[in-house]
């Protein structure tokens, strides 16, 4: 299935920092002093990686249908799916959403997820 939200994909420098496409906020790794530090700016959907969702937008949640449910819940929603989380962000259908999927490379194939929309 074609995913509805757009996607850009990094494979060689899978390492960038990712930056908000609407605003430029760097969203992950802005804190030297802690470079797992996320920080969401208003476009932000989601950030995530292949074992956790770090970060769910209220209107990711109202879009895949998440509202009110627990990180658990929610993992279990994605565990469920055969691409995880991955798939689940490719659900996305919010207006000109982007999607930003960084792989590093095998043996690890480790994907980190960032999702970004225009606000009104
Ligand atoms: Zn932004």
């Amino acid at each position: 299935m074609k995913p509805a939200i757009q996607r850009t994909e990094l494979r060689t420098y899978y390492y960038t920092p990712v930056h908000c496409p609407f605003c430029g906020t760097r969203v992950m790794g802005a804190d030297p002093a802690d470079e797992t530090r996320i920080t969401a700016c208003p476009h932000t959907l989601f950030i995530a990686h292949d074992t956790a969702i770090e970060y769910r937008s209220a209107r990711f949640d109202a879009n895949v249908h998440l509202t009110g449910l627990s990180d658990e819940e929610v993992a279990a929603r994605w565990k469920a799916l055969e691409g995880g989380v991955d798939d689940l962000t490719n659900q996305v259908t919010v207006a000109d959403a982007i999607k930003v999927a960084a792989y590093a490379p095998e043996p690890s194939a480790y994907g980190s997820y960032y999702g970004f929309a225009p606000v009104e």
